[in-house]
Order: C-alpha cells, then sequence, then structure tokens
C-alpha cells in the first residue's frame, strides 16, 4: 500500500507513476476522495464522542428534574454515534478497496511502457557457437536422464515433471551453491512454510490483478506461494524490527506454485514455465533511504551466481507495466538461450520499498526511536529454470553435458552423460 501522507502532499509524482506503469492515474482521485471521505467520517465519529462524554458529565451532574431531557438526548446522540461509527467503518473498507487500486510509486529512472520496452543496461559473457546442431534442453534431459516430463505429466498433469538422477542432483547442487553464496554475503538461510494465510498474500500485493495466478486450498484458506518471498515478507508481519546494525537478510529456500493461467499456450516444451519449481530468494528489510543501494547489491549477488554457473546472460530495466503492483523498480537477468536464439529471465531483483511492509506492519525504529514503516526487497538466486540454459549453453558435440566447475563437487561427476 502506498504512503497515504506522501499521496496527499505528491498527487502529481503517484498520477505520473501510474501513466509510466499505463495504468490509470483517475485511480488516485478516487484514493485521495476515500481518504478525505474517510477523515472527514473520523472527524465527525470523534466529535459526536466527544459530544457524548459531555452529555455524560451533565447527566451525572443533573438534577431530577433536568434528568428525562437530558437522558432523552444522550439517546439520541448515541444513535448519532453508531450510526457515526458504520460510516465511518464503511468509509474505512472503501479507503482499503481504493487503496488497493493503486500499484507502488515507480521509482525515478524506471523505464516507461509495457514488456517490450525494457532498457538495456549490460550483456555479460560471449554467447556459445557451436560447430554441431544443438539440442534443446528437454531433447538433453531426456536423452541424459535428467528430466522426464512424460511421467510428470502422467502424474500430476501438463507443466508438471520429474527431476532425475544427475538432473536432480544438478539442481539440488545449484541451489545449494546458491545458498553458500547468500550466507557468505549475509544471507540467514530460512526454509518457509509455502501455504500462507489470505492476509500475507495480500500484504504481498499478489492478490491484485494477478491474483488467478496464485493456488488457493479453499477447504483450509490458505494460499500456496509463488515465491517464497511472500512467507519471508510476512515472517516480521505486524513486528518493529531492529534495523540499527544495517539490513535483515533472509534467503528462502522453497518449492514454487505457480497457476500459469494467463500462459496458455506459452513455453510449452520442457521446465521452462512450470506449475511447481525450486528456487532460492533473497529478501532484505531495510531502512527506506538504503533500499536503492541494496537493490543494487542483490543484483551483484544474482550476477556472482551466474558468473559460478558460467551462464553469458544481459540485464534489463524493467519497464513500469511490467513491475508488477509492489515492485518500485526491477532488474531481470536473462540468460542466453541457444535453442531460442534468445535471452529468456532466470532472475529478477525488486526493490518493493516501503509498499508491503506498510500493508503487513513491519517497522523499525528511527534515530529518533520513532516507529517508522522498513522497507522490502527481494531478488533471484538460483531456479529450476536456470537449468534449462546450464544443458544448452554446456552441450557438447558427442551429446554430453559439461557440469560447471562450480557445481562439480554438488553433482559428483564433471560431464553429464
Ligand atoms: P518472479 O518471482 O516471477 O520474478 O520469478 C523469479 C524467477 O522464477 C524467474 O526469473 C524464473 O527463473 C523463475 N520462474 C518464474 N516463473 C516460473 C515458472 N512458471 N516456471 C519455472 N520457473 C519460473
Amino acid at each position: 500500500m502506498i504512503d497515504l501522507k506522501f499521496l496527499r502532499e505528491n498527487p502529481d509524482v503517484v498520477r505520473a507513476s501510474q501513466r509510466t506503469r499505463g495504468e490509470d492515474p483517475g485511480l488516485v482521485d478516487v484514493l485521495l476522495e476515500a481518504d478525505s471521505s474517510r477523515r472527514a467520517a473520523v472527524l465527525a465519529g470523534d466529535q459526536l464522542r466527544a459530544e457524548q462524554k459531555a452529555l455524560g458529565k451533565k447527566v451525572g451532574k443533573a438534577s431530577p428534574d433536568e434528568r428525562p431531557a437530558l437522558l432523552a438526548g444522550a439517546s439520541e446522540l448515541a444513535a448519532k454515534v453508531k450510526a457515526a461509527e458504520a460510516a465511518q467503518n464503511e468509509a474505512d473498507a472503501a479507503l482499503d478497496v481504493a487503496a488497493r487500486k493503486i500499484s507502488n510509486i515507480v521509482e525515478d529512472g524506471a523505464p516507461a511502457g509495457g514488456e517490450d520496452d525494457y532498457v538495456l543496461l549490460e550483456t555479460v559473457g560471449e554467447i556459445p557457437t557451436f560447430d554441431f546442431e544443438p539440442k534443446d534442453h528437454l531433447e538433453l534431459g531426456e536423452s541424459l536422464n535428467l528430466i522426464d516430463m512424460e511421467r510428470g505429466a502422467k502424474v500430476s498433469g501438463s507443466r508438471f515433471y520429474f527431476m532425475t538422477g544427475y538432473g536432480a542432483l544438478l539442481q539440488q547442487g545449484m541451489l545449494q551453491l546458491a545458498a553458500q553464496k547468500a550466507v557468505k554475503n549475509g544471507f540467514q538461510m530460512m526454509i518457509p512454510p509455502v501455504l500462507v494465510r489470505p492476509e500475507i498474500m495480500a500484504g504481498t500485493g499478489f492478490l491484485g490483478a494477478h491474483a488467478d495466478e496464485i493456488y488457493r486450498l479453499e477447504a483450509d484458506d490458505l494460499y500456496l506461494v509463488g515465491t517464497s518471498e511472500v512467507a519471508l515478507a510476512g515472517y516480521h508481519s505486524g513486528e518493529i524490527i531492529d534495523l540499527s546494525d544495517g539490513p535483515k537478510r533472509y534467503a528462502g529456500w522453497s518449492s514454487c506454485f505457480r497457476r500459469e493461467a494467463g500462459s496458455y499456450g506459452k513455453d510449452t516444451r520442457g521446465i521452462i514455465r512450470v506449475h511447481q519449481f525450486d528456487k532460492i530468494e533473497m529478501f532484505s528489510y531495510i531502512k527506506p533511504e538504503d533500499a536503492a543501494a541494496e537493490h543494487k547489491k542483490l543484483l551483484e549477488f544474482e550476477r556472482e551466481m551466474l558468473a559460478a554457473v558460467e551462464l553469458p546472460y544481459r540485464i534489463i530495466d524493467v519497464a513500469g507495466g511490467d513491475l508488477g503492483s509492489s515492485a518500485a523498480r526491477k532488474y531481470d537477468c536473462e540468460a542466453w538461450v541457444p535453442t531460442q536464439n534468445a535471452y529468456r529471465e532466470l532472475t529478477s531483483t525488486s526493490n518493493c520499498t516501503t509498499f508491503q511492509a506498510r500493508r503487513l506492519g513491519v517497522r523499525y525504529r528511527d534515530e529518533n526511536g520513532k516507529p517508522q514503516t522498513a522497507a522490502t526487497l527481494n531478488g533471484t538466486l538460483a531456479t529450476t529454470r536456470w537449468i534449462v540454459a546450464i544443458l544448452e549453453n554446456h552441450q557438447q558435440a558427442d551429446g554430453t553435458v559439461r557440469v560447471p566447475e562450480a557445481l562439480v563437487p554438488f553433482v559428483g561427476t564433471d560431464v553429464l552423460r
């Protein structure tokens, strides 16, 4: 949720942010209206309660003659207070609805537009050239017994798979390497729950426009997370945390579940876009003034991991319309996928500023001891999808795949054959 005080003082900044995202700037006025109606309702309620209190005192001191008229006035006032409280509840609810419609305020400098309007920041590494016809990740995965899509579909349906044998070891090894790097970079490892309460899912901003992406367990009123970011954001909900010694950094290791509702017909081959995958996600709680610098650090940590698995990639500055509701700025790293002749997203790091923490009630004390809303950031350190790029970029003429040196100790072999 955006800061209402900021909105009142800077409505044009929020309108401009809406335009950068391609979202309706008119929603800003709807929210301002809802905010002033709520403030008026609170004021009216406060005034009536003050009157009620004063009248109560008068009744206490009144003579028997005065009392009946005062009591009649008191019951009339009580009815008004009740009505004012109902009006306030209604105004609260209307404010909440209007506030949920406004996405986070885009960081200055983020490109405007949609999915294709990103800005290319950097290209890293050499695109491999093959003197043979390269196979795609599924062909390699099947011929080397690393991935079993057929049985995945038999057991769970389309977009499910088994990672098998060295495929499973490759994934586990990559995640383990990511975990080691995360710890070295000051993150506390976490294995969070993958089922969360609705208020935690809503607080992280995932129940907005893309709510149909999320699996819900109706009988238990719980949601399956699409990323451990959700549980890690909820970890300190309703708390005042100590940020006096620097940020709190967590790295969550979890399976992630996505309905991929809007992706019909897209990436239907292999494990690029699946309903369940594994991920190590970095998550930082930090003072808002330090969030932009932390964002650059998360990107650096992602780069370190991409270098460790020896992948060519590029970094893009994601445009406003593709940020999702919580992010103010997002950088994606996209690895080269030879058989697609294209870069595909492997990581994404977002600066969510105070947007998630405000709704979740995560605060810290400033230097005057006053509670302030914290900022949150997240970033991908490794996912199942990385296997696609690892297999395709490191394949050899004889149909085997070279295991990147950093992963050899985890996988137990330097060539998958
Ligand atoms: P996101 O949380 O949407 O920014 O995604 C983070 C990372 O998770 C992406 O960069 C991909 O590596 C991976 N990912 C996202 N969605 C899927 C999916 N449906 N299947 C496999 N990997 C995915």
